[in-house]
């Protein structure tokens, strides 16, 4: 099927910010937007990017029907722009839609609105070594209505914003056994909004503790590990990666994923299986090795450098010579051209 999609160019090219711009603050000269109404997607079209004018009976302002997804966009080392994973992105995307009661996206109309918005703000993504284009597709009811129903009326966008190389300092996390994040029957395996907006504030009570995060348990028992903050988490213990398996509860990260398949690629072990805390504290305890990272999109790999279980506080091994530092490099060494992309990950754009 042919999309296709208007192009207004913005006029004079905007002074890019400087690398001091805190992390998505930034947007890039131009946006997608398309506009569904009468069960059809209408008018794709690329514009200079600009602020939307939306009623106050907005239906996605009251009831929380938004869907998004985080994904990033590469200078390879030929100088070729490389978006990574974006067909695995489009599904995840479009289960999440489906979970929102949200129309689906034709396949096609998404790779060619990503494709052509890209291609026309590359220049922004950043030159240094771990820099790139951050891109948030999104879509939100737009029908003007504050009866609770599932809207007829949607935007589906496509922003962009340059993010530069980030530290991220190693990580203090506590184990979360009050509050939850997802339940079984829920919206834990979608990107909708409104899973953000219900985790502020455990994680804002985590941080008054002197916590940069929460590893939020499962809501029946309290006792299995899902995810840190909004990243999947991962451990490495007696040479095998282990991560929960996914479920209703649990983000499917495409980090995560491709650290699985990275993983067996280089010959490590890897675990899906269900992790009680315990189990953790006691490799802690008996003095093992522990390596706990968080895993996506934003920064690759989040190590995990102090886990608190009910108040007492572990170490995890976060040395250079860690395994999911390998991981990462691995993972950044597809993305930029320097390891043979065997899984067809990347989509470089020609
Ligand atoms: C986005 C997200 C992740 C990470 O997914 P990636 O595709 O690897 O960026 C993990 N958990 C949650 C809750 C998320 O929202």
């Amino acid at each position: 099927m042919d999309y296709t999609i208007s192009i207004t160019r913005q006029e004079e090219r905007k002074v890019k910010e400087s690398s001091l711009a805190p992390f998505g603050t930034q947007p890039t000269e131009h946006m997608f937007i398309c506009e569904y109404k009468k069960g059809q997607w209408h008018d794709p079209r690329i514009v200079p990017f600009s602020d939307l004018v939306l009623s106050p009976f907005t239906l996605c302002l009251h009831y929380g029907q938004t869907v998004f997804e985080g994904m990033k966009a590469f200078t390879m080392e030929d100088g070729r722009v490389n978006i990574f994973r974006p067909l695995k992105h489009y599904e995840r995307f479009s289960r999440s839609l489906e979970r929102l009661c949200m129309p689906a996206v034709p396949q096609g109309l998404f790779i060619e609105a990503l494709h052509q918005l890209i291609q026309l703000d590359a220049g922004w993504i950043p030159n240094d070594e771990e820099g790139s284009l951050y891109i948030r597709p999104f879509m939100i009811a737009s029908e003007e209505r504050i009866g609770v129903k599932a809207a007829d009326e949607y935007l589906f966008m496509i922003v962009c914003s340059p993010a530069y190389q980030y530290y991220s300092k190693p990580l203090k996390v506590k184990v979360e056994t009050e509050f939850v994040r997802a339940a079984e029957g829920g919206t834990g395996y979608a990107k909708c909004g409104g899973n953000y907006g219900a985790a502020l504030y455990p994680t804002q009570l985590a941080r008054n503790e002197g916590y940069d995060q929460v590893i939020w348990t499962d809501a029946k028992t309290h006792e299995f590990i899902e995810e840190s903050g909004t990243m999947n988490l991962m451990f490495f213990i007696d040479n095998v990666l282990f991560t929960p398996p996914l479920s209703g509860t649990i983000l499917d990260g495409v980090t995560r994923d491709s650290m699985l398949k990275l993983a067996k690629e280089m010959g490590i072990s890897t675990a899906e299986m269900a992790i009680s805390y315990k189990e953790i504290q006691v490799a802690l305890e008996a003095g093992k090795r522990v390596e706990a990272f968080g895993a996506g999109t934003a920064a690759v790999v989040a190590p995990i450098e102090t886990i608190a279980i009910n108040g007492t506080h572990y170490q995890c091994y976060v040395g250079q010579d860690a395994m999911m530092y390998r991981l990462k490099q691995a993972l950044c060494d597809i993305r930029k051209g320097l390891r043979p992309d065997t899984h067809n990950w990347n989509y470089i754009l020609q």
